[in-house]
């Protein structure tokens, strides 16, 4: 791992999302401006605000004068460091509340039928995207920060990237990522996996919604993940977990201050309850306040003990309120309300109380305070922040009880609260029962153990931890573009060429002077690149020696003609031109073991749709290159470690090639086959070798240190000096030193 030679702490971080942290409305002829309401916005504004910089969004209006324009824009710059993105109201109904939240946000929570999916409001979504690429290029200095958030922005990595290709550029998703059964529904997912790649650093809030991502690039890019880093094109994309923080200590202290005190006691009073059950949603299809309330009304069924000394307040707050499904959900929740405090209340009584609004810091603190039972169970959540921001307020009185959803991201940190399976009515009623009468010692237990964990990775440690990943991104990055084999490089290799006496060229076959196809028998060397390697060929001061893992007759059929050397089966068989027959490369390689080891492969090719073997002269090599991609992975390691027992104390060896397993004698290898010929001179004048995968690693490693090595495509470790992007670069190159 590359640790930052400089860190990213005195730059400047411009974070860019749909919203920003201050939402501007107008209220009697004037322009007021309040906080926004949100995880997203809650949590980065307390970094924002200590750290500084510049946020770019959406401010929720859209003034038609244009001095108002100007006027908001320099006091939202002044005051708040915020730098608005006007929208037109069309825009916003296409890409924010169409595009935005009724295709991406219901899909990216699994519900999949509240999905649309609609041409013109993804072109607008690409449109704002391009808007949003625009301001920031307006205002980005080369050592920014750019730090993008969520899903309504999801192209915006790529576009900037495209723009100014050195920006530095982490992204973060805040809502769940889907398994790709769920993903591949998106008829547009190519273009956003792409954009998401345009990133330094991707980062998500679980384990589980990287997992999904690796699977999507994979099985819909073709992109492999190594070490958890994708290559897109010449630069890897690091990809990250992060569990987004709280500020703790925040909301910890404000719990015990006087005013929030205060509010407490109010509270208390004015309900008059024994115990109360506390839950805090956007009012969202995602968050199932049908449910919790389904949840609450089963319980009063099944535990009549509680009626009248139990209170459940349901704070909703508004959110969407344009969007037809958003509308219905809040008559539907009105209606249940009513049914239960109708089916249960009593003149001295009211079981639920239900409040549709967003409160202020203290009367939210002083309500988390005096929660008995936090009902956190959201049918789908990125996170929720509202299990953090109840655990910090309990943290001095540790006396209540977290419910928890399994498929909220908190889960995965909070092991400790009640996890429960949202759907199961019956399981959170009862689950609220033994909170209610969990004894107060392990209450105190639980909430120490996870108000630690959440004090620990709070939001400055999240942000710090996000930026500190990047820094080292952007490094990894900048030390393998000076890597790229450059146009001056370029020139220098050619005069060197031109001045040398003697040359030697080791050249890779398949995916170097080939681009790799599905099935290997597809590819044929075309006329153009036949013709580069005779003229390469016929240069008196040259060796060209091309090192395959094909077998011979491939070799000889298709390159014979150009009379280059060759070497076949990753070094098991040398053809010298001068000689003109091919021979073993060493005598005591034997073949008999291959009818052991068929039957091995022919079972795993059976249980591997797609794959298939290919018998050589001296190696049984197994294919999966047309098999499904997270399967050829499983059974790739499945059979590697089988062949690795079956293979010991024998003289064989199991090779890893580009989506191919290889059995074959060991001692054999392209590097072995590469000093047959390094060693024919003292020193060579000139010595290039270019390769492409894992195989060719042992022809870099035997090179002296002056040697051209070069690898084709980028990957983070190799043994070779430089990278070019592809074979059309390396025909590209040779076609040139044919010329000079
Ligand atoms: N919140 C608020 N005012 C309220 C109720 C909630 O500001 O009246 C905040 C709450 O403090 C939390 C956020 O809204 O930070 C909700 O974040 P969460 O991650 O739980 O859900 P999201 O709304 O992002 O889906």
């Amino acid at each position: 791992m590359l640790v930052p030679k400089s860190d990213l702490h005195n730059n400047r971080v411009v974070i860019a999302s749909n919203r920003l942290p201050v939402n501007v409305a107008r209220t009697g002829g004037q322009l007021q401006i309040t906080p926004s309401v949100g995880g997203l916005t809650t949590g980065l504004s307390s970094f924002h605000r200590c750290k500084g910089g510049l946020w770019i969004g959406w401010p929720g209006i859209n003034p038609t004068s244009s001095k108002t324009k100007v006027d908001l824009e320099k006091t939202l710059q002044h005051d708040y460091n915020c730098l608005p993105v006007y929208l037109s109201a069309s825009d916003l109904k296409k890409y924010y509340y169409g595009f935005s939240n009724r295709t991406l946000w219901p899909l990216f929570h699994y519900f999949t039928t509240y999905c649309t999916f609609n041409a013109s409001e993804w072109e607008t979504y690409q449109k704002v995207n391009q808007m949003f690429c625009q301001k920031l290029i307006d205002v980005v200095r080369p050592d920014d920060i750019i730090w993008i958030h969520d899903y309504h922005l999801l192209l915006l990595p790529e576009m900037l990237r495209s723009n100014i290709p050195d920006i530095t550029i982490g992204f973060f998703l805040h809502i769940p990522f889907p398994s790709m059964e769920v993903f591949r529904y998106l008829p547009w997912r190519e273009e956003i996996l792409q954009g998401m790649l345009g990133a330094d650093l991707i980062g998500f809030h679980t384990y589980d919604y990287t997992r999904h991502f690796f699977s999507c690039a994979l099985r819909i890019l073709g992109k492999e993940q190594v070490f958890g880093q994708i290559n897109s094109g010449n630069r890897m994309v690091r990809v990250e977990t992060f569990p987004m923080g709280i500020d703790a200590d925040k909301f910890s202290e404000a719990a015990t201050s006087p005013t929030v005190k205060k509010e407490k006691e109010l509270l208390q009073n004015n309900l008059n309850t024994e115990k109360i059950i506390l839950s805090v949603d956007r009012l969202d299809f995602t968050k199932g306040i049908p449910e919790h309330l389904q949840v609450f009304e089963r319980f009063l069924e099944k535990y009549p003990e509680w009626h009248g000394r139990i209170i459940y307040v349901l704070l909703c707050v508004p959110s969407r309120t344009k969007v037809e499904e958003y509308q219905q959900l809040k008559s539907e929740i009105d209606e249940i309300v009513g049914k239960i405090n109708g089916r249960y209340g009593t003149p001295g009584w009211q079981p639920v109380l239900y409040i549709y609004r967003s409160l202020p810091f203290e009367e939210l603190t002083a309500l988390y305070s005096a929660a008995d039972i936090a009902l956190v169970t959201p049918l789908r959540d990125g996170m929720n922040l509202v299990a953090k921001e109840y655990l910090a307020c309990q943290s001095q009185t540790k006396k209540g009880v977290l419910i928890l959803s399994e498929t909220a991201g908190s889960a995965a940190e909070l092991g400790e609260a009640f996890i429960v399976n949202p759907r199961n009515i019956e399981m959170v009623g009862e689950a609220i029962n033994h909170g209610l009468s969990a004894p107060a010692e392990e209450k105190e237990a639980w909430i120490s153990l996870m108000f630690q964990r959440i004090k620990t990775y709070n939001i400055f440690r999240w942000a710090e931890d996000f930026i500190n990943q990047l820094a080292q991104a952007r490094e990894q990055r900048e030390q393998s573009q000076h890597r790229f084999l450059t146009k001056e490089n370029q020139a220098e290799v050619i005069e060197s060429y031109r001045r040398a006496k003697s040359r030697l060229l080791l050249l890779d076959f398949d995916g170097t002077l080939v681009s790799l196809k599905k099935r290997p028998e597809q590819v044929r060397p075309d006329s153009k690149l036949l013709k580069i390697l005779s003229a390469l060929k016929a240069e008196p001061k040259n060796t060209v020696v091309v090192i395959s893992g094909r077998d011979q007759n491939y070799l000889s059929d298709w390159l014979g003609k150009t009379g280059v050397d060759m070497v076949a089966e990753h070094g098991t068989w040398l053809y010298e031109s001068t000689g003109g027959n091919w021979r073993l490369s060493a005598e005591n390689i034997t073949t008999y073991w291959k009818e052991n080891f068929y039957p091995v492969l022919e079972k795993f090719s059976e249980s591997t749709p797609g794959s298939f073997i290919e018998e050589k002269s001296h190696a049984l090599a197994w294919h999966y290159r047309k098999a499904d991609p997270e399967l050829g992975q499983q059974r790739t390691k499945e059979l590697v470690d089988t062949l690795r027992t079956l293979l010991s104390g024998t003289s064989l060896q199991v090779l890893l090639g580009n989506k191919v397993v290889e059995i074959k004698p060991s001692g054999v290898n392209k590097g072995k086959a590469a000093l047959h010929w390094l060693e024919k001179l003292e020193s060579w004048d000139f010595i290039l070798a270019v390769g492409d995968d894992w195989t060719d690693e042992d022809i870099f490693a035997v090179l002296p240190e002056e040697a051209w090595s070069i690898k084709v495509g980028f990957v983070p470790i190799t043994k070779a000096h430089y990278f070019m992007s592809s074979s059309d670069e390396v025909r590209n190159l040779l076609k040139s030193l044919a010329g000079a």
